[in-house]
Formats: C-alpha cells, structure tokens, sequence
C-alpha cells in the first residue's frame, strides 16, 4: 500500500511538474536548472547567501530616497527570424507599459483592501537609448536575422548565434527573439539579496531576453495576456524574486517552509504562485500580525494581467538600493542619498564617474572638465581601512586604475581634491 501510494505521489508529481513547465511565463527556474548543471558548486549556496545578504540589505537601508526619478537607458537587441520585424514604435510602446509598472500607472483600484495602502511609485523611468556610447544618434535599431528557438541558457547573448551586449554597464540589455515555451527571463544584479550566487552572472550577460510575443501584438494571439511580462522581468533585473520565491523549486522537499518566500517583508508568504485572480488563494499563514491572502495584485506573481498592477514599498525600497549600489553606472539622474555618507559631492554623478561597478580588472575614471589639470588624490582602502592604492595625480579626462592584483571583495574609492574629500564610493572587486 505504502509502495502504491509512493507510486501515485511520483505520477503526480511528474504530471505537476510538466504541468508548470508547460505553464510558465518566466524562465528564472529554468534558468537556474541550467545553472544547477553547469554550477553546482556554488549551486548550493543559497541558503547562507539568503540570510547574509537580507540582513546587509535591512541594515543598510537605514536612508531615505529622495523624491527623484532614475533614468535607465534599454538597449534593444532584436533577433528576429525575416517576416519578424519590430520597429522602434513598437519598442516604445512596450516601454509605455513597462514605465506605467514603475510609475503607478496601472489601474490599481482592483487591488484589494489590505493591501492598498502599499503600493508603490517606484519612480524609475525607462527610455529607448538615442545616444550610443560615443554620444551619436542611433539611427538604427540593433537587428539581426535569426531562426533559433533559444531557451534560458544566454546563448541568445554571443555573436556567434544571437547579439553580444552592447556596453551593458551603462545600458539595459533587452534582447527580443522567439524563446521555446518562455516569456522571458532576466539577470538579477551581483549581489543582490536572496539570490542564490550561482545566479550572479558576468557584465556581458546581464539584461533580460523577452520572447516576441510579449512585444509585438501580431505574433500572440495571447499578447495581452504577455504584455506585462516586461514589468516582471525589470523587476527581476533590479533584484527582485517572485513572490512565493521559488521555494518549491529550489530546495527541493522544503516546500512546507513558508519563510523562505520573497525575502521581501510586506509581500504576504506565499509558496505557489497565483495562475488567476483568486481572492480565496492563501497558501501561507504568516508568522505575525493579520493573516493576508496571497498577493496577485503583485507584478512578481504569475497572475493574469489585469490582475497584476503592483510593487509593494519595500519592493520599491529593494529596487532602488540595488540600482544605486549594484548597478550604479547604469541610470543618468543626479539623485540624493540622505543619512547613508557614501557618496560625497552633489556634483559626484555628473563630474566625476567611475566604473565598471563590480570591477573585474581595469577600473576607469572619469572627470569633467572642471577637474582637468587639478591635482586630485586616488585612495582605495578595503573594508577594515586598509590603504590598497595611493596614487596623486594630476586630473585628464580620463584614468585607468588596475585592480588586478586585489583580491575579490569591498572596497572604497576616495577622491579628493585641495585636501577636500570630493568623491567617495563603494566598489565591489570581483577578484583574479
Ligand atoms: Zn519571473
């Protein structure tokens, strides 16, 4: 009997199993499928890696933003098979959508009283990229033909058979070509909290891969259906997980442990996600405080469209630390910072930038012409306030720095200038 029901379970269990496969608009799990075969030493690291990097987050997130809108320029990399064609109209309007998601532009009123006092205005605007990295007009849009039926495993991101990023560090890599089975899927930043290391990817690689038919009305007959998907994907790119985080997917027989959800606090635990607006779901009980159901108004759930219309505040909090931490070289508003003293000078975004952030070997400086032939001061010290590089120098436009020879981790960048501190930012060192 014992055997038999054992028997039942595995049947069942496959048939879930293929029954989600078939169903999912995100790739995330399959992606990590195939990170779990090509890494998995460092696969397993995700408990650890979950705990350390929440409590860094909540210790860290002692400041308040500001009011100001970041700016992130999206790069579009179009493989397209012949009679696939995209056009920058197109682009922009996917972009509309996606810029409604960040800006409280959806209709909200369907969101449910508990939780309607949170939601959130992330303020972060996305625009078509008009200047490359030269400062010219882009003319055309980045195309290439393609036949390839790509799945969550980057091979859309080489040359060889898709379109290698162009300079991910200061844009948002989109790639739009016919993906099997998904919607889309995206790179979380390095570092961001509650991701497992093995998702942390290369420079080259970071941006998020959108399956046509979530861009192009022609090509779904389900385009409605999809076309948020750029919102839940953006998010991810910032660093969020979905709302029942993977659990049942990524440790495998823990499912009953509601906690290891989101790792975001004013989410509700939820362990499944949502398929349709169902008010009666609430897969989780939480630990404290009122019992809410689970969140289907939520953007990181897998809920229908209309449904989905929503960050919470602390998804919103989340997004914007990892921005401006993790992928700080990416948006192009002067912001403020208040109580958290990590960069100094008002003027530091615009006058002075320094990048790749993490670096791996060369990082390059850059001063506007209000430094040139100044004499500033370069200082990296590590995390204990040990002095790592010292160099004085007279300011040009440019300064290449090689961190080769340190070894992976924190450290902080200072400038100053006239004995005055001017610039002082974190940099993450990925290591030889
Ligand atoms: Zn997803």
């Amino acid at each position: 009997m014992y055997k038999l029901a054992s028997i039942v379970l595995i049947i069942f269990n496959l048939l879930l199993t293929h029954y989600c496969v078939a169903q999912t608009a995100c790739g995330q799990s399959q992606y990590m499928d195939h990170l779990k075969q090509t890494q998995p030493e460092t696969y397993y690291h995700f408990i650890e890696n979950y705990k350390r990097l929440s409590t860094e987050f909540r210790l860290k997130k002692k400041g308040t933003i500001t009011d100001t809108i970041y700016r992130i320029p999206v790069f579009f990399n179009i493989l397209s098979r012949n009679n696939r064609t995209v056009n920058f109209t197109k682009l922009d309007t996917m972009l509309a959508v996606l810029n409604r998601g960040f800006n409280r532009g959806d209709d909200t009123s369907i969101v449910r009283e508990p939780f309607a006092d949170n939601i959130a205005n992330v303020r972060i605007e996305f625009y078509r990229a008009l200047l490359d990295i030269n400062g010219d007009t882009i003319k055309r849009l980045r195309a290439k033909n393609s036949f390839y039926y790509y799945e969550a495993d980057d091979k859309m991101k080489y040359d060889d058979i898709g379109l290698s990023a162009y300079h991910p560090e200061k844009y948002l890599n989109i790639w739009v070509c016919n993906l099997t089975k998904l919607w889309g899927y995206a790179t979380p930043p390095v570092y961001a909290a509650h991701w497992p290391e093995s998702y942390y990817k290369p420079l080259h690689l970071q941006g998020i891969v959108l399956d046509f038919t979530t861009i192009v009305t022609e090509y779904s007959n389900n385009f409605e259906e999809r076309r948020k998907t750029i919102i839940h994907e953006a998010g991810h790119y910032l660093g969020l997980r979905h709302t029942w985080g993977d659990g049942h997917l990524v440790i495998a027989g823990d499912s009953s442990e509601c906690w290891r959800d989101d790792g975001i606090k004013d989410t509700p635990y939820t362990i499944t996600p949502s398929r349709k607006c169902d008010d009666s779901k609430n897969t989780c009980i939480e630990k404290e405080g009122p019992d809410y159901p689970d969140q289907y108004e939520n953007y990181m759930d897998y809920t229908n469209q209309t449904c989905a219309v929503m960050f919470t505040n602390e998804q919103k909090d989340l997004m914007l630390y990892n921005l401006t931490n993790l992928r700080s070289t990416i948006y192009d508003t002067a912001y403020r910072y208040t109580e958290i003293p990590e960069e100094y000078s008002p003027h530091y975004q615009t006058e002075i930038k320094a990048y790749p952030n993490p670096v791996k070997e060369d990082l390059h400086l850059e001063f506007s012409n209000i430094y040139l032939n100044r004499t500033v001061g370069l200082e990296i010290y590590s995390t204990q306030g040990k002095s790592v590089y010292h160099e004085v120098i007279v300011a040009n436009f440019r300064k290449v720095i090689s961190l080769n020879s340190l070894s992976a981790g924190v450290y902080y960048l200072e400038i100053s200038a006239d004995n005055n501190l001017i610039f002082r930012r974190k940099i993450v060192v990925l290591g030889p």
